[in-house]
């Protein structure tokens, strides 16, 4: 048996970061950024009045000035005639200040009666005004990787950049295996259960970049097992749940080797989850998850998600930790390393007293996992633990 890291270093090694694609930005939220974006503009492109007001030069910015309004500069109607000493533009929030001007006093300063102002108030150089390329100028370059939030997008789209190239979405089939499972929505008989661990897995798969497709569930013989692997075929990952034991049932280790699958282990030390293969099958990534529901899911976090984001662009890095105040003990841990159902509040962490890896209403109930090395000692109630955000 291997460790967790092993484990995860052996699941990285099976996989690279996949092709560019080019998409409009209005697909682009959540994807990763896999080629520099760079500033066609600069953004404000023109010096640009923050306020409603009256722009003016400096020099004749003191209270109780009386200035000439000879125009007006809004938005996407610029002022192009001359302004003078003693005399003031008409301006409105994003329009261009004026040449000639270099301050903008805010109405609520300004006394108006016909076309001309009185200023309540002394003004000084660059009041109110942003410059030209205050945000960003041309050739500002947003750089790749990057996860894009919809902040970039927004930002994407100030720059003028209207498709952006992104690292393509993971093609990942999910396979479950058994006999017992039907599909949700199907009627069970009295010895079957709802292949419920494809939906959950299919769900982290698209919250977290990827395209998860669930195929047909194979059943516990080996046709079944080969048609439905042959589905899968071109996937950059399969995902097969269940069958990966070694009962009489639990084929999927044999039949895809059978296949022409490269193993790269099986068996990790950890809880739950011990059950678990990785290797290579043709050109696809091979991620076998244990069967029971807790147990895939926490492989999903703790392998799978991390093997995604590689194949994103995003780095090699385990699922990330916080420190945590424990609000309830823990026993001693075992030789595994131990992933334990738990809920964060803002005052701490609360591990649950019922650790079954078949028990998905717990596992819906927790918001992390603490995470306990191999041996841990028994751990008291405000001691400090790591924990995974679920
Ligand atoms: P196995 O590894 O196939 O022996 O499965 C271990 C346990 O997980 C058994 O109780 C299975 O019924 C259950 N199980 C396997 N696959 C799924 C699935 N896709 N959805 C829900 N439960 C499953
Ligand atoms: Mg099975």
């Amino acid at each position: 048996m291997i460790s967790v890291s092993q484990a995860l270093d052996d699941i990285f090694s099976l996989a690279g970061v996949l092709d560019p694609e080019l998409v409009p930005l209005s697909k682009a939220s959540g994807r990763v950024l896999a080629k520099p974006a760079i500033a066609l503009r600069n953004q404000p492109p023109f010096a640009s009045s923050a306020m409603d007001g009256y722009a003016l030069n400096a020099d004749d910015a003191q209270a109780q000035t009386i200035l000439n309004v000879v125009g007006e500069s809004a938005a996407g109607h610029e002022y192009t005639g001359p302004l003078g000493p003693m005399e003031c533009v008409r301006i409105f929030t994003g329009a261009p200040v004026p040449k000639g001007a270099n301050c903008v006093i805010i109405q609520e300063d300004v006394d108006r009666s016909g076309d001309k102002i009185t200023l309540n108030t002394n003004g000084h150089q660059g009041q109110n005004i942003r410059d030209l390329g205050i945000d960003f100028k041309v050739g500002f370059t947003i750089d790749a990787p990057r996860l894009l939030t919809s902040s970039d997008i927004m930002l994407l789209a100030a720059m003028n950049v209207s498709d952006v190239w992104v690292t393509k979405k993971p093609d990942v089939a999910i396979i479950s295996t058994g006999d017992e499972l039907v599909q949700p929505g199907e009627t069970p008989n009295h010895d079957q259960i709802i292949a419920s661990n494809a939906l959950g897995l299919h769900a982290l798969l698209e919250l977290n970049g990827a395209s998860p497709r669930i195929l047909p569930i194979a059943r516990d013989n080996e046709n079944s097992l080969k048609s439905v692997l042959n589905l899968a075929n071109s996937a950059d990952l399969i995902v097969t749940i269940g069958g990966a034991s070694v009962g009489d049932h639990d084929l999927v280790g044999s039949i895809s080797k059978a296949l022409g699958m490269q193993q790269k282990f099986y068996k990790v030390a950890m809880r739950p989850g011990k059950p678990l293969m990785a290797g290579t099958l043709g050109n696809s990534a091979m991620i076998g998850l244990p069967g029971n529901p807790v147990s895939s899911m926490v492989c999903g976090h703790i392998f799978m998600l991390p093997l995604i984001r590689k194949m994103l662009g995003l780095g090699q890095e385990p699922a990330s930790t916080t420190p945590a105040k424990l609000l309830s003990p823990l026993q001693e841990n075992g030789l595994r390393e131990h992933y334990m159902r738990a809920h964060q509040s803002p005052s701490g962490v609360r591990v649950f007293s019922r650790q079954d890896s078949s028990l998905m209403n717990v596992l819906s109930d927790a918001n992390c996992l603490i995470k306990r090395p191999p041996l841990d000692s028994a751990r008291n109630i405000g001691d400090t633990v790591s924990i995974i955000k679920l």
